[in-house]
């Protein structure tokens, strides 16, 4: 039931129903269980790759988008892996591989999650990439809605109501 008149375009605004796997089929990230994702369609509110893969789609469709690294979250960049003295994490008791911690950037503009992947007893190894870069992204996608984005969504730059903002 594609509606022509409704199709995805830029200052539309989109809700979705999305599962995205890894190349070995694991479940990263899914809507099932909760809301619609629901975004300002042209306003860099998704990954590039996903907004053009829904370019031009309608309510009602499904399908999938296999986006490679630099359509996603980029190619792993090896100066983002550093080791870090342990004295930086003293107040954890028990540091493991695979442990994850909010670290500030240094010119203090957001936090960024890092990944512990390797542990000494004088330094922990932490990787500052995104925990995609480098996954080839598969996303199994459903268009549940497309609406004109009013007056005000335009003027922020997002969606607002269910799944979208939530502010006054
Ligand atoms: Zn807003």
């Amino acid at each position: 039931m594609a509606d022509a008149g409704n199709a995805i375009a830029k200052n539309k605004v989109v809700s979705i129903d999305y599962t995205l796997t890894n190349d070995a089929g694991e479940v990263i990230d899914s809507s099932k269980g909760r809301e619609p994702l629901t975004y300002l369609h042209g306003h860099g509110g998704l990954i590039p790759g996903m907004e053009q893969g829904l370019e031009g789609r309608s309510t009602g469709e499904s399908f999938q988008l296999v986006l490679p690294p630099e359509q996603g979250y980029g190619q792993k960049d090896p100066n983002m892996v550093q080791p870090v003295p342990r004295t930086n994490f003293a107040g954890v008791p028990n540091i493991e591989k695979g442990m994850q911690f909010q670290a500030r950037s240094p010119d203090g503009s957001g936090a960024r999650v890092v990944t512990v992947i390797d542990v000494s007893p004088e330094t922990v190894t932490v990787d500052a990439n995104h925990p995609l870069a480098g996954e080839t992204l598969h996303f199994d996608v459903s268009v549940k809605d497309v609406r004109d984005a009013s007056p005000e969504e335009l003027q922020h730059g997002h969606a607002h109501g269910p799944g979208g903002h939530h502010h006054h």
